[in-house]
Order: C-alpha cells, then sequence, then structure tokens
C-alpha cells in the first residue's frame, strides 16, 4: 500500500469564528487545505473550505448556534472527506496559557483542568477554546492534540515590561503584562532571520501585527523587550473593536455618571470601541479608507489609528535604544501601503524611511537600499506556526503513515 501523509489540523478559535488548514507532515510542511466557519451564533454561520486542489474549494451554510455544534460541523467534514483517521494530530491556538504555559504541549485532562482555572483571565477566548478541544477528544479519543499558547513568545519579557503598577500583591494572583499575537511574532522572527539573515533577527526589531486585532512587540538580541497588549489583549493601540490603552479613569467616572456597569465597560471597550467605534460605521480598515475623504468620522478613525501606532514604535524605539528593523505584518500591516505610510511619517528622525514604489507594491523591503532602518513586509501565517510546533512536539518530522 502506497504510505500516506500524516496530516495535521490546525485549529484557531476566535469569539464568532473557527478558522483551520490541514497540512501534511514533511520538511517543508504542506498546506493542503485551510477554510473557517465564519458566523457562529447567526443563522448564516458558513462553512468554508480552499484546497490546494481546487475540487476541494466549497462553501455551504452549517448550523452552528454555538463553537461546540460550529467544531461538529467541521469534524463531520474532515469524516465525509476523508474517514474518522484523516488526521494524525490537532494542534490549537490557545489565547491565554497564564503564568504556567510558555511551550507547546500535549493536551491532557489535567491541562484542560488548569485552563478552566485560567478562563477568568480571558473569558472572551479561554471558554471556547475548552469546548473545541474537549469536542475533539470526544469525537477522536485517541487524536494527540497539542495546545500552542499566544503568549508563550512574551513569556521571559523583562520583569520591568511584565510589571503593572498596581499595588503588589495582585501580581501574586498572576495580574501582569502577558501580551499576545505570539505565534505570528514567533513566525515573524522565524521569516526575518531566513530573509535578512541571522544578525538582522538579533538586531533591534519592532514587530508591527495590524489586523482586526493589533499590537506591537519589540525585540532585541532575538528575545522579548516589550509588547503593546497586556493582562489582556485589550491593551494597547486601538483595533478594529477595541479600545487598546484608556485612562483608567474612565471606569469610575461611566460607572458615576452613566451607571455603566464593569460588564458594560468590558462590552464597550472590547466591541464597540477603536476603529468602529470612532467611525460609528465599520471595524474593518477597507471600508474605513473608502469613506475618509466623505466622511470625517471615518477618516479620524483612521488617523487615530496611525497615530497611536507611530507613538508605540517610538517608545520602542526608546526601549531598544535605536532602531534597525521595523516589520509590519498582518491584514493591514501586509495590504495597506497608505496606512504604513502614514504610520511612517515623521519618523525620519529614527531612520525610517519608505521607498514610495516598493510601500505601494506591498514589496517585501519596503525602505530605500540605503535606508538605516529596514522596513519589511513580512506575510504572518500562524497556523504554520502551530503545525510546525505539533510536527517539533509529537516528532512527525521524519515519520510516515503506512
Ligand atoms: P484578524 O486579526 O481577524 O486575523 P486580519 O489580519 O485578517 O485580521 O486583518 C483584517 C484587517 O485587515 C481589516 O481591517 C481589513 O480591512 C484589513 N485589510 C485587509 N486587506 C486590506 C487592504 N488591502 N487594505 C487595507 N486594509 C486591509
Amino acid at each position: 500500500m502506497k504510505p500516506a501523509n500524516l496530516r495535521i489540523l490546525t485549529v484557531n478559535g476566535g469569539s464568532s469564528s473557527i478558522k483551520f488548514a490541514v497540512f501534511e507532515a514533511g520538511d517543508p510542511l504542506r498546506r493542503i487545505l485551510e477554510g473557517g466557519i465564519e458566523r457562529i451564533g447567526l443563522p448564516e454561520a458558513t462553512l468554508r473550505v480552499k484546497g490546494v486542489n481546487p475540487a476541494d474549494n466549497f462553501s455551504r451554510l452549517v448550523t452552528a448556534p454555538d463553537h461546540t455544534v460550529a467544531v461538529g460541523a467541521l469534524m463531520d467534514w474532515i469524516e465525509e472527506r476523508s474517514g474518522r483517521d484523516a488526521l494524525t494530530a490537532v494542534g490549537h491556538r490557545v489565547v491565554h496559557g497564564g503564568p504556567k504555559y510558555s511551550e507547546p504541549q500535549r493536551i491532557t485532562a489535567e491541562m484542560v483542568e488548569e485552563l478552566h482555572r485560567l478562563s477568568p483571565f480571558d473569558p472572551e477566548h479561554l471558554p471556547e477554546e475548552i469546548l473545541l478541544t474537549e469536542a475533539f477528544h470526544r469525537r477522536f479519543p485517541d487524536l494527540p492534540q497539542v495546545a500552542c499558547f499566544d503568549t508563550a513568545f512574551h513569556h521571559d519579557l523583562p520583569r520591568v515590561a511584565r510589571l503593572l503598577p498596581i499595588p503588589r500583591r495582585y501580581e501574586a494572583q498572576g495580574v501582569r503584562r502577558y501580551g499576545f499575537h505570539g505565534l505570528s511574532y514567533a513566525f515573524l522572527m522565524g521569516e526575518l532571520a531566513r530573509l535578512a539573515g541571522t544578525e538582522a533577527a538579533l538586531g533591534r526589531v519592532i514587530l508591527a501585527h495590524l489586523g482586526n486585532g493589533a499590537s506591537l512587540a519589540a525585540v532585541h538580541h532575538g528575545k522579548p523587550v516589550d509588547t503593546s497588549m497586556g493582562f489582556t489583549p485589550t491593551a494597547g493601540v486601538p483595533m478594529s473593536t477595541r479600545s487598546g490603552d484608556l485612562d483608567p479613569g474612565l471606569v469610575w467616572y461611566l460607572a458615576r455618571t452613566g451607571k455603566m456597569s464593569a460588564k458594560q465597560f468590558n462590552e464597550m471597550v472590547n466591541f464597540q470601541s477603536g476603529l468602529l467605534g470612532v467611525s460609528e460605521t465599520s471595524p474593518d480598515m477597507r471600508n474605513l479608507l473608502d469613506h475618509e475623504t466623505q466622511d470625517v468620522r471615518a477618516a479620524e478613525a483612521v488617523a487615530l489609528f496611525c497615530y497611536q501606532v507611530k507613538k508605540w514604535i517610538g517608545s520602542y524605539a526608546a526601549a531598544l535604544g535605536g532602531l534597525d528593523t521595523l516589520v509590519f505584518s498582518a491584514g493591514i500591516g501586509e495590504n495597506c501601503p497608505s496606512i504604513r505610510a502614514r504610520i511612517c511619517d515623521g519618523l525620519g528622525f529614527l531612520g525610517v524611511k519608505l521607498n514610495r514604489k516598493r510601500n505601494a507594491k506591498n514589496a517585501p523591503l519596503i525602505s530605500p537600499d540605503t535606508g538605516r532602518v529596514k522596513v519589511r513586509v513580512i506575510r504572518t501565517d500562524e497556523e504554520l506556526m502551530i503545525a510546525r510546533s505539533v510536527t517539533r512536539l509529537l516528532h512527525l518530522g521524519s515519520m510516515r503513515k503506512t
């Protein structure tokens, strides 16, 4: 019988979506399918699949009132397409690893218990992620599952960057800066070394992951120095619907004058703020750019985003004592020349300059050859990072299924 390739499914559960990809083990890993279930909780929930083989492409409505049912639809499709033994392992993006987890790990009953304990750290993501791992375990009890933590990259942040300036006793409960988008940052640092060489990757680097969720990380000697998200992913720069950093005094003001509860405040800063809150029309950068000349609210939302990202770059250049490489990534960072130009405008004093033609083409290097700071656009790939971690942890690289 012809040996079949080992297959790894990566699962990335968001608040209303599940993204996934299927990789064949090998060097390099080969992505054969990717897709997602979107609009979970709504009647028009949709399963979308795209394959290297166009015959695999399809999109269909599924019943997915919650994540457990949605992942059921995903598992049905996996079985339908390739049978029960189609997968060798599943790798999950787990947003919060708390103080304990810093490396990818096999998911065990003890880990699930610990993740339940950690759930109050991240009530927006962890409960759904636990449901996904449990659903897979029920359907495929022998299938190894691996958790890859989005906080892991920042695990060794210097203490001064980790400490929050509140009473010290809260630190003992795990209240500190954790940072997120770690899978993306780990991938980007690997790509930077591959594309620009080890020396560049060991230099003073700022990574700007600008998608619906957005954050920046400062890295030196390949090690994390600081990152803009904090105890939760709500901190840092303004995002599609999250506020980013705010004056903490606002909580009490809104409680006093608007009778806002902590729960309502949390809802506001996570789902009604950022680009959506300021524009009052859309959380999506493309839409805002389309309307910025007609709608001052769209223009202000875009300006606020660029201004804040610029300020974080400035503060991280200070933390790093200068800057050698600036990397733009994720939906906005990879695809949007005008946003990159507005962010970099005025950063000439740091040595940041753009080459207009390269920037317009989303070229891998968008600074001039003579630029003191190399400004790069690198496509991130969190799914591939998960698949690599699973391969390494389970030693799948050299194995084949017979
Ligand atoms: P997520 O955090 O959900 O993975 P993405 O990385 O896909 O988000 O980023 C989504 C954001 O990227 C949206 O604001 C979208 O408008 C923006 N984006 C994607 N393509 C472009 C583009 N060509 N120009 C401007 N913005 C873009």
